[in-house]
């Protein structure tokens, strides 16, 4: 009765597509959420494999980072872009757990994530998580943590104060408006831990910034850092 269930099943993707969330291409039968060609062709970065990467270089001189890398460049157009506003504005939550998985496989097998302890997403100020209603770093992570047996901690690392844009601000605007944006609620949770930071993005990296400097106010802890998308040039 195989037959009678793929007939079925084409007749409901011919009335509800399922749809790649990359370059909108309609899926075949063996594809979720992203297609083969966009699964193998969205540029990878690779920086994972060069210590002194534009992702690491961004932090030189700003907070004291053991490795930093993205998955992909995030450009206007770019694949990775429509995938991470589907995550973050249509909540399809599925796609962080599967970027997440998908830049773990690289990361686990290059050694990246090798002497890390825990993974640690960016938190979001609770009133913007109560209106998104969800953490997407926390998704990522997810799939992260999925294929490195690695435990994610979003309790230890607090976001207290809801910051405005920082797109239009000077690099120095930008540096004073960083300071006491997050808070450790739980210092021994965290103590000596090599932490992966978790963004889903990196523009101009002053988010990070102030995670990296709160984090490393806990004795001997190590922060490496990972997004899936970069934008920085
Ligand atoms: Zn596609």
């Amino acid at each position: 009765m195989n037959w009678l269930y793929d007939l079925w099943d084409d007749f409901i993707s011919l009335l509800f597509p399922r749809l790649c969330y990359a370059c909108g291409n309609q899926l075949l039968r063996n594809e979720y959420l992203l297609c083969t060609g966009c699964y193998v062709s969205i540029p990878r970065t690779n920086y994972h494999l060069q210590p002194e990467n534009p992702v690491a270089q961004l932090f030189w001189g700003r907070c004291l980072i053991e490795k930093a890398a993205a998955f992909s460049f995030y450009a206007r157009g770019s694949r990775i872009r429509n995938l991470i506003h589907s995550l973050k504005y249509l909540g399809i939550k599925e796609i962080g757990y599967e970027l997440g998985r998908i830049y773990a496989v690289s990361l686990k097998s290059s050694g990246f994530t090798a002497d890390v302890d825990v993974i640690m997403p960016v938190p979001l100020h609770p009133s913007k998580r109560r209106i998104r209603g969800f953490n997407q770093s926390e998704y990522i992570s997810a799939g992260v943590s999925d294929v490195t047996g690695l435990p994610v901690n979003t309790e230890s690392l607090v976001r207290i104060v809801l910051s405005a844009t920082q797109t239009n601000r000077s690099r120095y605007e930008r540096w004073t408006n960083v300071e006491g944006i997050f808070q450790v609620a739980d210092s021994e949770a965290i103590r000596g831990k090599h932490i992966l930071l978790v963004d889903d993005v990196i523009t101009t990296g002053s988010t990070i910034e102030s995670c990296v400097n709160e984090l490393l106010k806990v004795e001997n802890v190590k922060v490496s850092v990972i997004a899936i998308g970069c934008a920085v040039v």
